[in-house]
């Protein structure tokens, strides 16, 4: 393909490319300045975590409380675009009896693909022989890692695919400690490449982090009592858990409310959503069938028990972590020390918002409570300004018509 104006974005200024912008997309001096408001991340920040920027991003900053994790109060910051998931997580946990998290060691895995081996029990064998100098090559990567008490702990060999299209795959599993550690291993499984095809004989294509964390996970767990939240609620949140279990439709649903909390947590300490959303579902479904990623029961004194465990390849240091102020700030709110502490209270939140959801989804419904905050947005979509907003999106939500044709309605009948 020529090289056009566009394709070489990258190796202009800013002010090359918004000018680029204005004549490509009709852009006038208006639009130019909504993208000069760089908020806290600024230019020169953005500029590290991507290519071709033009401008920031804002969304709302907000703060979930009432968390109790392990006896300790939390504040937790969550970044998210939709009303009520804020509100609904508060109010979970305000009330829960506060929450237990637990997590494992974090241990990632790293992937190397070997094709065009020939005999693979020779090539596991000769691997799994060499075990102690690989890890020790992989370690000479990353002496940071290694001097925090973490680096790569253990190699396993699989063979998968069938006839010509068998293959050997390696797994390195690394102690990432307190990175997301995709960069750490990605490193290491590309340096100790070449000893691996000579090992088995074949040919090296992919190495790559898997976000299917299965060793990497936070288990946590609450109470609902039946005196607060009533037995009618209980059996509504089991009956609802039951349908989740049996059907996949509304499993995939039920999981798209966890992960409205873990999200919005992820995004706010800088994390990586998407390596957390897919190891997440990947997870969801690694016994064979789609499933709800909670676990809902009563217990001997007919109270709610809800229970949690997903896998979270999440960080305190590394990638946007500490490069963003606001991920930064977060972690500062939040008050964690490690990446297992962190992914202990983003796992309560998506428990929180769990149950938040079937609850109201078993009982009022949900729209009730989100179309009352939703209702500002829908009047700010139908050309509300100021004051307006507040008022048109009370009418709304009073009147229990909340649209964006009632909005206009009202707007109009304003003058
Ligand atoms: P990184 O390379 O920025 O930082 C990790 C490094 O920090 C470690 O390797 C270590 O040398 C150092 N470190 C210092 N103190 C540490 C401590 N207490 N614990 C652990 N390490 C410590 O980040 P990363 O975590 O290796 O990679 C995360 C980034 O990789 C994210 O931005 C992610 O988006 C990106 N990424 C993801 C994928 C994927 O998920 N498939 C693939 C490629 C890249």
């Amino acid at each position: 393909m020529p090289e056009t104006a566009s394709s070489k974005l990258y190796k202009k200024t800013i002010p090359e490319r918004l000018d680029f912008l204005k004549q490509a997309c009709g852009l006038d001096d208006a639009d130019l300045v909504l993208l000069s408001k760089t908020g806290t991340l600024g230019l020169e920040n953005a500029q590290r975590l991507s290519e071709n920027v033009v401008g920031c991003y804002e969304l709302p900053f907000a703060i979930a409380t009432n968390f109790v994790v392990n006896g300790k109060t939390v504040l937790v910051p969550m970044v998210i675009e939709e009303p009520s998931v804020v509100a609904a997580a508060s109010n979970a946990a305000k009330l829960s009896e506060g929450f237990d998290a637990k997590t494992t060691e974090p241990l990632m895995i790293g992937q190397i693909q070997l094709v065009k081996v020939k005999d693979f029990s020779r090539a596991k064998k000769n691997i799994l022989k060499k075990q102690k100098e690989i890890l020790a090559l992989a370690n000479r990567q990353d002496s940071t890692l290694v001097k925090f008490g973490g680096g790569a702990k253990k190699i396993e060999v699989r063979k998968i695919g069938s006839g010509k299209k068998t293959m050997l795959i390696v797994h390195l599993i690394v102690d990432v400690r307190d990175a997301m550690g995709a960069n750490a291993i990605n490193t290491m499984c590309e340096k100790i490449t070449p000893v691996l095809e000579e090992l088995s004989g074949g040919k090296a294509r992919l190495r790559i982090i898997s976000n299917l964390a299965i060793y990497r996970l936070a288990t946590v767990k609450t109470v609902w009592k039946k005196e607060t939240i009533g037995e009618e609620t209980i059996d509504a949140v089991l009956d609802a858990h039951e349908f989740a279990k049996n059907d996949v439709f509304r499993a995939t649903t039920n999981n798209k409310g966890i992960m409205n909390g873990v999200d919005a947590v992820v995004v706010a300490t800088g994390n990586d959503f998407r390596a957390v959303e897919a190891g997440a579902h990947s997870y969801a479904a690694f016994k064979g069938k789609y499933r709800p990623l909670a676990d809902y029961r009563k217990n001997k004194n007919g109270d709610l028990e809800g229970e949690l465990t997903l896998p979270l390849a999440v960080g305190t240091i590394g990638g946007a972590t500490r490069t963003h102020p606001l991920a930064k700030l977060s972690l500062k709110i939040l008050g964690v020390k490690t990446a297992q502490e962190l992914a202990g209270i983003i796992a309560c939140v998506g428990l929180a918002n769990n149950f938040a959801a079937m609850r109201a989804l078993a009982t009022e419904g949900i729209q009730r409570g989100h179309m009352k905050l939703h209702a500002k947005n829908i009047a700010v979509t139908a050309g509300a300004k100021g004051e307006q907003v507040e008022k048109i999106a009370a009418k709304m939500a009073q009147e229990g018509n909340v649209s964006v044709s009632r909005a206009k309605e009202l707007l109009e009948k304003e003058g």
